[in-house]
């Protein structure tokens, strides 16, 4: 039996067991926390029962478990359509909402929290269900600081927990930035698979280059990063905007007989700038072109 910080034997309810909330319920009963599960389709919670949870009928009869609460679930109305008639069931209590929502949403839910007394954590995760409970997960967190330190031990049991603050739509605003980045990377990559296949190289082929330099070109925030925060684009050493026109690269492109939609995007950033008179500044001026629109 697992005891939390402030004595006792620490009591989890888990709302929502998809794939996620499999994952993180599972972790819980392994690492000894007296874990209640439920779920709005009946026979998901089988699996964890053998492990060694306790299955509600309903949701109520889940938050009526006592502890701390896990929501799990789709997206931010389906956890309004759970939790709004269960408001003052939670009043009192911790609520952890690790559903993926935007940060509105997430401050929309910690409003109605707060209105309701019920301390808030909101969680984002970075991880798939197998990463769970295994080295690699991360997950941030914003909302209420007591509820972060108090839960601490248990938000470790899934992978490294983060902090941001008080505001609610920070976990978020950071998961959602973090995956701004990842689908841009994978689209960059894509299109590259896409460029060569008609020489007849397979994507796993290229997957073998692509992961190594890609990996080695990440070295780059970090020289990006401190001429932004500096906010001079004309510090010596940056390769300039005219220099990283992707002429040949788009030009490449079509001569293979593919979209140049992804890189004709990056080529968009840099030419607002050049034609902005910023042509001989680092490329890390993009950022401008991003951050003003238009
Ligand atoms: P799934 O699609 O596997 O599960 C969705 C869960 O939400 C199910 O338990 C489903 O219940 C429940 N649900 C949906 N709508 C309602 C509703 N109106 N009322 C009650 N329950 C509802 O998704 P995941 O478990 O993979 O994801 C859960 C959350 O975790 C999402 O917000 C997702 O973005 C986030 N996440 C997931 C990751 C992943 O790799 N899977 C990675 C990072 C974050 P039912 O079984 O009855 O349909």
């Amino acid at each position: 039996m697992t005891t939390d910080n402030i004595g006792g034997s620490v009591q989890v309810s888990v709302l929502g067991l998809g794939a996620m909330g499999s994952a993180l319920s599972s972790a819980l009963v392994k690492a000894g926390y007296e874990t209640t599960v439920w779920n709005r389709s009946p026979g998901k919670a089988d699996g964890l029962v053998a492990q060694g949870a306790r299955a509600a009928g309903t949701a109520g009869e889940a938050v009526g478990a006592g502890g701390v609460v896990i929501a799990c679930l789709l997206d931010h109305g389906s956890v309004r359509e759970v939790l709004d008639p269960l408001a003052g069931e939670l009043a009192g209590r911790v609520l952890i909402n690790v559903t993926t929502t935007t940060p509105a949403e997430s401050r929309e839910l910690a409003a109605w929290a707060a209105d309701a007394g019920i301390a808030y954590l909101d969680g984002g995760i970075m991880a798939v269900p197998p990463m769970i409970g295994h080295p690699g997960s991360s997950i941030l967190y914003s909302g209420s600081a007591d509820a972060f330190d108090q839960y601490k031990p248990l938000l470790d049991v899934w992978g490294t927990s983060t902090y941001f603050g008080e505001d609610a739509g920070l976990a978020p605003l950071y998961d959602l930035a973090l995956l701004a980045g990842m689908y841009v990377m994978f689209a960059g990559f894509m299109h590259g698979a896409a460029m060569v296949a008609p020489a007849g190289v397979t994507a796993r082929q290229f997957a073998a280059m692509a992961a190594p330099w890609l990996t080695a070109m990440t070295g780059a925030f970090e020289g990006f990063a401190a001429v932004i925060d500096g906010g001079d684009y004309t510090v010596e050493g940056q390769q300039s905007l005219v220099f990283s026109s992707l002429g040949d690269l788009l030009a490449a492109s079509s001569d293979q007989g593919i979209s140049t939609d992804v890189p004709a995007m990056v080529q968009r950033l840099i030419q607002h700038q050049i034609d902005a008179g910023h042509g001989e500044e680092g490329f890390a001026r993009i950022i401008e072109s991003i951050k003003q629109p238009g």
